[in-house]
């Protein structure tokens, strides 16, 4: 059984990262979105609420969601994860991922990075674009999946 973990921040899920953990699902047994926990970074939704955003989304019977707020090698190794699964939207993605993994490599070579190339029609998106668009008054449909688009735009007002 391969177990591959799709680790970020997701604050909120888009359409590229959606395509990632599909693809992810289609390859490996099992996959764990992994929420990257961090109380000292503000963030526009919670942890608890990140998740269950995702969970709305991901229609794969093999994917889980969870939340972790450690090095992500340890939660690889306690859930025996043989990969890393990241995806890369463009050059400027690389050096930083590139080094990511060379990191996670040495302290846990167990797990290898897999890197996925983003499709075309999502190169450009981003949960910093989305929530910038957002907060503007832009239409933000065609960048997060429809199950969640009402929550970023109530949460951009301060609905909610
Ligand atoms: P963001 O960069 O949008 O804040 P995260 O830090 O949550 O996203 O990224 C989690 C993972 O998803 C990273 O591997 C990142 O490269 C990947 N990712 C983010 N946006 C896209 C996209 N549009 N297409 C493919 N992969 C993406």
């Amino acid at each position: 059984m391969k177990i591959a973990i799709c680790p970020g921040s997701f604050d909120p899920i888009t359409l590229g990262h959606l395509d990632i953990i599909e693809r992810a699902a289609d390859i490996f047994d099992e996959v764990i979105v992994v929420v990257a926990s961090n109380s000292t970074k503000k963030t526009l939704f919670s942890d608890d609420e990140r998740v269950r955003l995702i969970r709305r989304c991901v229609k794969a019977a093999n994917v889980t969601v969870d939340t972790h707020d450690g090095l992500l090698v340890d939660y690889a190794k306690e859930k025996g994860a043989a990969a890393i699964v990241k995806g890369l939207r463009a050059m400027s993605d690389f050096e930083y991922e590139f080094q990511q993994a060379l990191t996670n490599q040495s302290l846990y070579p167990e797990a290898e990075t897999v890197f996925l190339c983003a499709r075309g029609k999502n190169m450009f998106l981003s949960s910093s674009m989305v929530k910038e668009v957002c907060k503007l008054g832009g239409d933000i449909s065609s960048f997060v999946p429809p199950e969640i688009a009402q929550d970023i735009y109530k949460r951009c007002k301060g609905d909610s």
